[in-house]
């Protein structure tokens, strides 16, 4: 068919998509697409956007068929490419529209088209709901590490509030949680803008409690609301609610009960609810039962660190990003020396890119080990290594972590001992357990006490950064 009548055919299925898909999704992804041609009953469209094709196939290729099909009275199949020199020419074309917008008089740049209105109306959803743009599915890396917990996200991000809730995530610092969480929001807002999203940091939500229950702050400035009634409608006039870092809550008792009838009101009007936190719910001593339910009522998932392969992959997204080459060795080396934390890996990478900004260099390996500075390739330090230092530094055995000598000083040691594998590890509990042939419940309070009194005894700082020193030295 001829490439005339291909177009009118797609302008007439854009017309119709237009009903269809939410305003920004369309003019973002469907309007910005240009048809190629029409042979075989194979219609051939071209993106500009180099994540296009990922994102119409999982998000619309249904409501696009659907549309096709009207239009042309049969089913067709739909391919999509990317084309770089098309994308290039669309980047010129909108420099080239902000040009002339920026010469334009005052009054007139006010004038509002149905793009520029959607993307404002997004801005003020991604504002309300307290979101990181560069948290996205689209930026995030899955590996073995994450497979199942990106498998849920995206399942929620889909369908809020239907299949998984609440879902929690669990693991470690570093290593994704509030990236995921927070792309299942930009998702929602995205391709479901009538519902309302909010993230929130733990930490942010108790200090609103507290605000709330405080009796010197009965009136609250700008709003006429009792502050008890502002808190309420903050979290509970909302369809999605992201709740950061549960493991905050530890022992705060009256923020546990808030959370507790924040958490019951939105179950009950079927609204989702994600949640992160360091570890599982049954670990987050003093939790009250009912509260554990809750969360155990939905599905739980945790995020582990990633393996060679993935973090090489996520090094190699972050350079795609700003458009950089660099041999395999440098990506390989960087991945060999930040192991178990996702943002000590971005870390790196970044101070790298950015020296080789400031020197005007090349990447290259030689300049990497320069930068970085990592004298050897670490290794990677297992519950044992943490046992046996530990051990020598308080001049105990790892025979006696193991026995149940109760005396003060081994008592002591352990204590350290176990804080110290939790924290430098990422091992489970469980394991840490096995080890030192104790209850799990033991580990926990170990690790707890030595949290809190590091706190406050400078001795025993000085103690825990010193074996720290002694393991990765
Ligand atoms: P957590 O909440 O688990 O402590 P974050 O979500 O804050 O970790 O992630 C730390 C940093 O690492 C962020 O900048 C995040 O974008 C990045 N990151 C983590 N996991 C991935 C991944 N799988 N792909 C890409 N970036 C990632
Ligand atoms: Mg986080």
């Amino acid at each position: 068919m001829d490439i005339l009548e291909a177009k009118k055919i797609w302008s007439e299925v854009k017309a119709e998509l237009r009903e269809t898909i939410p305003t920004h999704a369309y003019y973002t992804w469907i309007d910005t697409m240009e048809a190629a041609g029409f042979e075989y009953n194979t219609f051939s469209l071209i993106t500009v956007h180099a994540l296009g094709v990922q994102i119409l196939r999982q998000n619309y290729y249904a409501k696009m068929s659907e549309a096709f099909k009207k239009i042309i009275g049969k089913e067709v199949e739909i391919t999509i490419t990317y084309d770089d020199d098309l994308a290039k020419e669309y980047e010129q074309q909108k420099r080239r529209e902000k040009k002339r917008e920026d010469k334009k008089p005052v009054s007139m740049i006010q004038e509002e088209t149905p793009e520029s209105k959607a993307m404002e109306n997004l801005a003020q959803m991604q504002s309300f709901a307290n979101l990181n743009l560069k948290y996205k599915f689209e930026n995030f890396v899955v590996g073995e590490n994450s497979r199942f917990a990106h498998a849920l996200a995206y399942s929620v991000a889909q369908n809020p509030a239907k299949k998984y809730n609440p879902l929690f995530i669990y693991g470690g610092s570093g290593l994704g949680k509030t990236h995921l969480m927070q792309a299942i929001g930009h998702y929602i807002i995205f391709n479901n803008p009538k519902l309302k999203v909010r993230y929130v940091k733990t930490e942010e939500y108790v200090t609103d409690f507290i605000n709330s229950i405080n009796p010197m702050k009965k009136t609250s400035g700008k709003s006429k609301k009792s502050p008890d009634a502002e808190f309420r409608d903050k979290y509970r006039n909302i369809d999605v609610l992201l709740m950061d870092d549960i493991q905050f809550l530890e022992s705060k008792t009256q923020t546990m009960n808030a959370v507790f009838h924040t958490f019951d009101d939105l179950l009950n009007k079927n609204k989702q609810i994600v949640i992160t936190s360091d570890r599982l719910p049954k670990d987050i001593p003093t939790l009250p039962d009912r509260l554990r339910t809750r969360f155990e009522m939905g599905i739980v998932t945790d995020i582990t660190p990633p393996d060679f392969e993935t973090r090489v992959a996520i090094l190699k997204n972050l350079a795609d990003q700003i458009s950089l080459n660099a041999d395999f060795s440098v990506f390989e080396y960087i991945a060999n020396n930040f192991v178990s934390n996702v943002r000590e890996l971005e870390g790196a990478f970044n101070k790298v890119t950015a020296y080789a900004d400031i020197e005007q260099t090349e990447v290259t390996l030689e300049f990497v080990k320069k930068v970085l500075n990592c004298e050897s390739v670490k290794k990677e330090i297992s519950i044992e290594n943490v046992a046996k230092v530990t051990a020598d530094y308080f001049g105990v055995s790892i025979a006696e972590f193991q026995s149940s000598a109760r005396s003060q000083k081994i008592s002591n040691a352990r204590h350290v001992a176990v804080f110290l594998s939790r924290e430098i590890t990422e091992k489970s509990f469980e394991n840490i357990a096995e080890f030192f042939n104790k209850k799990h419940t033991t580990m926990l309070y170990s690790y707890e006490k030595i949290k809190d009194e590091l706190k406050v005894k400078k001795e025993l700082e000085k103690s825990v950064r010193e074996i720290k020193s002694l393991l990765k030295g």
